[in-house]
């Protein structure tokens, strides 16, 4: 990061980049803070890299994998798990010269519907060919023909499979695909940060999906420490990190969530925040001044990527609270609840605007609980008393906000 900002006036300058240091005192390479570096080692992740690899060896065998589903919080590492052992997977079938082995990974976070999915599939199987347009029976005949002429055994990794929205029609596809083929077929490897996506599959996906289930806890202080450590090492200049930004920053992230992302992105926005400011040193003062907007970066982000009836349901939540409409007070001062009556309601309003099926109240339910476990409302209970025994749900961050990433996803 340069220096960019001026302390004199800058047209007293003789020239205006006169005074920005190109060489920062904070990094050595701030590339590997960013969420796309892929580390050298997943400490704490062996357990899961040794069943992954245990049920993908049998393709070397010329079988089938079982199909694998990875879930787990969002940053416990399953995106950098799956892509470290299919790099090396890779590796190894080119180095042994194996044929008969084709590996694919992709994220459905852009490619959210069977059709798309497939099509991608397909597109990285035949690059040279063009397939923007066919329709949905021209590209599955085409991924078996690659399968049946080349003989080979497909791995496919979806990750954010739950963002796919016909998810049982694109499962049922690809498993169906192993009844027409015979000394080839197609393996899964599906991952989620949803605890609770599993109890929305049909019971049919479910069973193939989940041929192999690995779960990926969220990591603790101690872990996330270790997982920066290795990072800082890489990173920074010598000794420019004070292990107390190191303690802070792991133990926000373990206390909120036990997410690696957020552990590493507290350190390289306050280490930005040191760079800026021309410090040598990242203090633990300089974690605390880059929580908050961590916070949000996480938060929005993490909006932006819910599947739309879960946004539908938040957009709602945050119009209610913004208008101050169907509010109640537990007591004279005490924090504004909504009723889920009258969140319902409003979804439903919200739902048939933007031309979707509202869903009963009993996945209502089941969205208002997976958007508590994700920390973006509380709930608790009314007691008895007017209207009966009711659900109260307060709203943890600023609607505003809120309104305006959603409002992107859903109306435009
Ligand atoms: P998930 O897919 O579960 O949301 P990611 O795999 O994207 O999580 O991990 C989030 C971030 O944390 C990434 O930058 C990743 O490199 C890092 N990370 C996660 N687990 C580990 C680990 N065990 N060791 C090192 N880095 C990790
Ligand atoms: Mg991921």
């Amino acid at each position: 990061m340069l220096l960019l900002f001026f302390k004199e006036n800058i047209f007293n300058m003789p020239n205006l980049f006169e005074n920005i240091s190109a060489e920062s005192k904070i990094f050595l390479d701030r590339n590997i803070m960013l969420p796309s570096y892929m580390p050298e080692r997943l400490p704490f992740r062996e357990k899961q890299i040794q069943a992954l690899v245990n049920t993908l060896s049998v393709c070397f065998r010329g079988n089938k994998p079982d199909n694998i589903f990875l879930y787990g919080k969002p940053g416990t590492g399953k995106t950098c798990t799956a892509k470290y052992v299919l790099k090396q997977l890779e590796e190894y079938v080119q180095q042994k010269e194996l044929r008969g082995i084709k590996i694919f990974y992709m994220n459905c976070r852009h490619y959210n519907s069977k059709y798309k999915v497939l099509s991608k599939i397909v597109q990285h199987l035949y690059p040279e060919k063009e397939f923007i347009g066919y329709s949905g029976t021209f590209i599955y005949e085409n991924l078996l023909n690659y399968c049946r002429s080349e003989n080979c055994i497909l791995i496919a990794c979806l990750d954010e499979i739950d963002k796919v929205k016909d998810v049982d029609e694109l499962v049922y596809a690809l498993t169906r695909a192993n009844d027409e083929l015979s000394n080839s077929g197609i393996s899964l490897i599906g991952i989620s940060n949803q605890i609770t996506f599993k109890d929305r599959l049909d019971s049919r996906t479910k069973s193939s999906l989940c041929e192999k289930e690995i779960v990926f806890p969220p990591y603790n202080a101690n872990e996330l420490k270790a997982i920066l450590n290795d990072r800082i090492r890489l990173a920074f200049k010598p000794g420019v990190v004070d292990s107390s930004a190191v303690n802070l920053a792991a133990a926000i992230a373990a206390q909120e969530s036990g997410d690696a992302r957020e552990a590493l992105l507290l350190l390289l926005r306050a280490a930005d925040l040191a760079d800026k400011e021309g410090l040598s040193k990242v203090t633990d003062n300089e974690v605390k001044r880059a929580k908050e907007e961590v916070e949000e970066e996480i938060v929005l982000d993490m909006l932006a990527s819910l599947p739309e009836q879960q946004q539908i349901v938040l957009y709602a939540i945050a119009t209610l609270t913004r208008d101050r409409r169907g509010i109640k007070r537990l007591s004279e001062n005490s924090e504004p609840l909504l009723y889920s009556g009258e969140v319902y309601d409003e979804y439903c309003k919200i739902a048939l605007k933007i031309g979707k099926e509202a869903v009963t109240t009993r996945w209502f339910q089941e969205y208002i609980n997976e958007l508590e476990t994700y920390g973006i409302l509380l709930t608790t209970s009314s007691g008895k008393g007017f209207r009966g025994q009711s659900r109260l749900i307060k709203l943890g961050f600023d609607p505003e906000k809120i309104k305006k990433v959603l409002e992107k996803k859903l109306f435009s």
